[in-house]
């Protein structure tokens, strides 16, 4: 099969570790006969210096035109990169915002999965860590407080703000499919997460996702309450498999679950459309402090792009392939310097290049 990916290098570490996710990426297609077409475009700052801009509107229509778009990071040192001297509207980030809005994206997707190898990482109880975890959390991106109407006034010489939470039945019903979609090729299980007991919004949320949950008769549906799943996703997070939430419940628990999973270098995320087309990139930046320097964790790049096979391109076996590939690469005992263990015997560390290698030899 042929498929069409538009890559987004971007700033400090993005073009070393978007090369290695190609890399691999390439490996699959000659072990599977597929066909990746690559076409490389500028986002973030390298826009800014080359046309005065951080996104293009030659950059989004060659975006709309791939099957999918593979993303490295945006943006230079917080506060120093002179590219912050410009107004907001005008800086790197502005240009993925404007991206992700241009694409239509409102699924937000973010693996936590616990390597049994990276489990001293891990800042929850051993006995925890040592039962493991792959979580799912899927967060609503376009809806929700974030977007709803909002004012500062002052009443009776109070000063007032006002932030409005609102769903629209259409919004929750796509993020549901999606939900049920991604546990259909996991462990068939979503738990809805919301606050049913006080808010209107949640009540909505709840009772679509029933009506929804009623073409996937495959998958079990349970609903829990954002307090009690904030607890839960630290006490025993093995219990999940697809985690559902809308906008700022989504961020927030998101976070936790990143933070559980351990290092930045292995969280790959996706952002989806309502058909199969979405944007894939590591949940890290663009870590100019060890930019071309050639040590980057490339691993949540190379897991992002099987995330693009698997949820862009329905290609469960050659996504399979890359996240064993990974996994055996752990076992392996091979490392890049953020995830290795100086006082752990037998550990191997590899440069940014060696790591993208390692996985591709190890495609099966
Ligand atoms: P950062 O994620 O870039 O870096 C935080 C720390 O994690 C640094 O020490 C860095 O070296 C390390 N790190 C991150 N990714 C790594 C990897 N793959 N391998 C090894 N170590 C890694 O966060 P920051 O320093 O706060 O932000 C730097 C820039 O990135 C800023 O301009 C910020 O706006 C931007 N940013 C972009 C995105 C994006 O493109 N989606 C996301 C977050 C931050």
């Amino acid at each position: 099969m042929n498929f069409k990916i538009t890559t987004i290098p971007g700033d400090g570490i993005g073009p070393e570790i978007v090369a290695e996710a190609r890399k691999v990426l390439l490996r699959v297609s000659e072990v599977y006969g597929h066909s990746f077409s690559f076409e490389e475009v500028l986002m973030g700052g390298c826009s800014i210096d080359a046309y005065g801009e951080p996104l293009t509107d030659e950059t989004i229509e060659k975006c709309k035109a791939s099957d999918a778009v593979l993303m490295g990071s945006i943006g230079g040192k917080v506060g120093q990169s002179k590219w912050y001297e410009l107004p907001p509207e005008k800086r790197p980030e502005a240009g993925l915002l404007k991206l992700r809005k241009s694409l239509g994206l409102f699924c937000n997707l973010r693996p936590a999965h616990l390597y049994p190898e990276l489990k001293k990482a891990c800042p929850l109880r051993e006995s925890i860590a040592d039962k493991g975890f792959d979580v799912m959390m899927v967060r609503e991106l376009t809806g929700g407080l974030y977007f709803g109407k909002r004012k500062t006034e002052v009443v009776d010489g109070e000063e007032v703000a006002i932030d409005t939470l609102e769903y629209h039945d259409y919004e929750i019903r796509r993020i549901a499919k999606k939900a049920f979609e991604i546990a259909m090729k996991r462990n068939k299980k979503v738990t809805s997460v919301d606050k049913a007991n006080v808010l209107d919004s949640s009540r909505l949320w709840r009772r679509i996702f029933a009506e929804v949950a009623a073409d996937y008769p495959e998958v079990e549906l349970e609903n829990a309450l954002v307090d009690s799943t904030a607890m839960q996703l630290v006490r025993n997070p093995a219990q999940f498999d697809v985690v559902a939430t809308e906008n700022m419940f989504g961020d927030i628990l998101s976070d936790e679950m990143a933070e559980i999973a351990g290092s930045l270098g292995m969280l790959p995320s996706a952002s989806l459309r309502e058909d199969s087309f979405g944007l894939y990139e590591p949940s890290g930046g663009s870590a100019p402090d060890i930019a071309g320097m050639n040590i980057a964790n490339p691993l949540a790049t190379i897991l992002s792009a099987a995330m693009m096979l698997r949820y862009s391109f329905n290609l469960t076996k050659e996504a399979d392939s890359i996240e064993n590939a990974v996994a055996e690469a752990l076992a392996q005992g091979y490392r890049t310097g953020d995830i290795m263990d100086d006082s752990a015997e037998g550990l191997k560390k590899l440069h940014t290049d060696e790591m993208g290698d390692k996985i591709a030899e190890l495609i099966k």
